[in-house]
């Protein structure tokens, strides 16, 4: 269910509840209402049609005594006739003594007009309660007629007809309809004829009754003159309500569909923001972080839209700067990846080391430091913005187990924090700085280096973040410079004599070659000694092999001292050696296998403990008189090398 349609019904049911009850209220109220508005009137009008039967009853008596008065001194007939003319009364008769009748005016409907005059008797008294005789429907009263001494002469009375004028003007007094009765018959009405029979028929019930009655579908109560007279029934229709409760159904109905559509309208204005709030942040999930929502108002709705925006701006922000420090990882990784792969050259590798760690902590100036050959001391041999302030260039030396870099390399854990605080005093060779990571380059053979980077760019000491961050680093690059020490080991050890530690007969080969062609592009000489250890056999014969391999390692020890550093010493093969001298002419080559020769034969060898007395024979050869090739300056050299043999050994020729 959407928000939409719960708004909707929420509204429809906030309306409904105080709809209902109004129509509860309205259905159930306004008949009683109108029921005892009715009965009201109903009793109203009974008073109002009493009050005027008795003033007929009070007007018929003293017509009565008007008529009697007049009847008694004057002409009866007259007397008669004037009281009727003057339309108080509609009938009027005087009788005798005896009861005769001796004058009568005016009528009573059908029954005085036609026929005998009706007499008092028959018409009875209003006043003094005497019933009228059956068929006789008037209000009448009757006096006695006397003479002026008092003796009774006679009676006069007079009545009003209970005719359908009657009943109409007393309809008109009491506001209602009324009925006549007399005799438990229909006398006149202003109803019609089944209305009026039905409330006949209850006008005894009604007379007595205090209140109002129902009678079919008529409201109605009674009054009569008194006992024996005429009842006047006043009734009104029952307040109909069927037309009533079709009326509140129907606006109820109509109520609630305008209550529906206008909650329909207030549910679309207060989602619409909410629908256009999730639509954005669908598009935000998606990827879109350019989405915006109008703020269209200051309201809850406005403020988080406005949170969005922010919320879209902010993420926009994180997700750029994710974007940078991807790529630049990226970047970093490639080019480490690049040259770890590709490159055996060490001085590049730690290049790449030192630059990749520098970019990823964001440091001002970083170096690598070597463990050196003898592993007592480390070499800084790859620097990152050491200048004069720093203090410090690469070829600087610093002893394992001094300042901080000693002190890393030696126990083999990472240090951070600001130099010169406690275990991080730094030794004076070392780079100056104020905040630094220290981490040893370390393999499972040990540790190979250590890792320094000093100040980070925007001022902020290094967390521990960081440190792990070239922590982590730091293990994989100590396995990238592994591998490039372990090659350059395998290369030295492919050129190198196992025995004595010079070089082998391969790397002379190549050697010889690069320096022949060398001397000839350039026109300069180069020299070759071949020597040839004299009986050697002998000393393996006499003191075994192993004494012969340790003189081996000595002759080799004192031929290197005789040569400058650019000469090169190689082990031909067995206990023959070359030199190779470049720029050397041919004194230059004769003077050095003189010395060879005297050093070799000028003290005895200590070979593995025992004193061996050696001499040696060289054969010299020099490019370009003896060959301008590597193999002609060889053959040049053995041939002399034979020479000095047979011309006595302990010689060179
Ligand atoms: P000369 O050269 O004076 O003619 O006599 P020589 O006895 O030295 O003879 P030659 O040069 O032919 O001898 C080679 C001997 O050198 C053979 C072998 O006993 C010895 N030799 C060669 N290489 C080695 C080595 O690596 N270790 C040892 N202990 N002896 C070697
Ligand atoms: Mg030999
Ligand atoms: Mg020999």
């Amino acid at each position: 269910m959407t928000l939409r349609l719960r708004l909707s019904l929420a509204f429809l049911l906030v309306v409904i509840v105080p709809l209902t009850v109004a129509a509860v209220v309205v259905g159930r109220g306004v008949p009683h209402a109108l029921d005892s508005a009715a009965r009201n009137r109903v009793l109203a009008s009974r008073a109002g049609a009493g009050a005027l039967v008795q003033s007929t009853c009070r007007t018929v008596r003293l017509a009565a005594e008007v008529l009697g008065r007049e009847a008694a001194v004057g002409s009866k007939d007259k007397a008669a006739r004037d009281l009727v003319g003057r339309g108080v009364v509609g009938y009027a008769v005087v009788t005798g003594a005896s009861g005769k009748v001796l004058a009568s005016a005016g009528s009573l409907g059908g029954v005085g007009g036609v026929g005998a005059p009706v007499t008092p008797g028959a018409l009875g008294s209003c006043s003094r309660g005497l019933p009228a005789a059956a068929g006789i429907r008037a209000i009448a009263d009757s006096v006695d007629l006397r003479s002026a001494a008092g003796a009774r002469l006679g009676t006069a009375a007079v009545a009003v007809a209970l005719d359908r004028d009657f009943a109409t003007s007393l309809a008109r007094a009491a506001n209602a309809d009324v009925t006549l009765v007399s005799g438990g018959t229909v006398v006149a009405s202003t109803l019609p004829s089944t209305a009026a029979a039905a409330l006949a028929h209850e006008a005894g019930a009604l007379v007595g009754a205090a209140g109002v009655r129902t009678v079919g579908d008529r409201l109605a109560a009674a009054t009569s003159a008194g006992p024996g007279q005429p009842v006047v029934v006043v009734s009104v229709a029952k307040p109909g309500v069927g037309s009533l409760e079709l009326l509140v159904v129907a606006v109820l109905i109509a109520v609630l569909l305008l209550a529906a559509v206008i909650g329909w309208g207030l549910a679309r204005v207060t989602t619409r923001p909410l629908v256009a709030l999730s639509e954005a942040a669908e598009r935000v999930a998606g990827g879109d972080l350019d989405t915006r929502i109008q703020v269209t108002s200051d309201d809850e709705v406005g403020q988080l839209a406005t949170s969005f925006n922010d919320m879209t701006d902010r993420l926009r922000g994180y997700v750029g700067a994710l974007e940078t420090s991807r790529d630049e990882l990226r970047r970093n990784l490639a080019r480490l990846g690049d040259t770890l792969s590709s490159t055996h050259d060490l001085g590049r590798i730690l290049g790449v080391i030192l630059e990749t760690a520098v970019a990823e902590t964001r440091s001002s100036a970083g170096a690598i430091y070597v463990v050196a050959d003898g592993r007592d001391e480390l070499v800084l041999r790859s620097g990152h913005g050491l200048d004069d302030a720093r203090g410090a260039r690469v070829g600087d030396t610093i002893g394992v187990g001094a300042g901080v870099t000693g002190a890393v390399a030696a126990s083999g854990e990472a240090v951070r924090g600001h130099i010169g605080a406690p275990g991080l005093v730094a030794a004076p060779s070392e780079p100056r700085g104020e905040e630094l990571i220290s981490v040893p380059l370390r393999t499972t053979g040990g540790v190979l280096g250590v890792l320094n980077l000093y100040d980070r760019v925007d001022g902020r000491p290094y967390d521990d973040g960081d440190l792990e961050t070239i922590r982590t680093f730091a293990s994989q690059a100590a396995v990238a410079l592994d591998n490039v020490l372990l090659h350059q080991e395998a290369q030295r050890l492919s050129v190198t004599d196992g025995l004595t530690g010079l070089r082998n007969y391969r790397f002379f080969q190549q050697a010889i070659a690069r320096e022949a062609e060398r001397a000839v592009r350039f026109g300069r000489s180069l020299g070759l000694l071949m020597l040839d250890l004299d009986h050697f056999k002998n000393v393996n014969d006499t003191y075994g092999h192993q004494v012969g391999d340790a003189a081996l390692i000595e002759i080799a020890d004192r031929v290197r001292a005789e040569v400058r550093e650019v000469d090169l010493v190689a082990r031909y093969g067995g206990e023959e050696f070359v030199v190779v001298l470049p720029e050397t002419d041919r004194a230059g080559a004769e003077h050095i296998a003189a010395r060879v020769c005297e050093r070799v034969r000028g003290r005895p060898l200590h070979a593995a403990g025992v004193e061996v007395e050696l001499t040696v024979s060289i054969g010299v050869a020099v490019l370009p008189d003896d060959g301008t090739t590597p193999s002609a300056l060889v053959r040049a050299a053995d041939e002399a090398l034979y020479a000095a043999k047979a011309a006595g050994r302990d010689r060179w020729a």
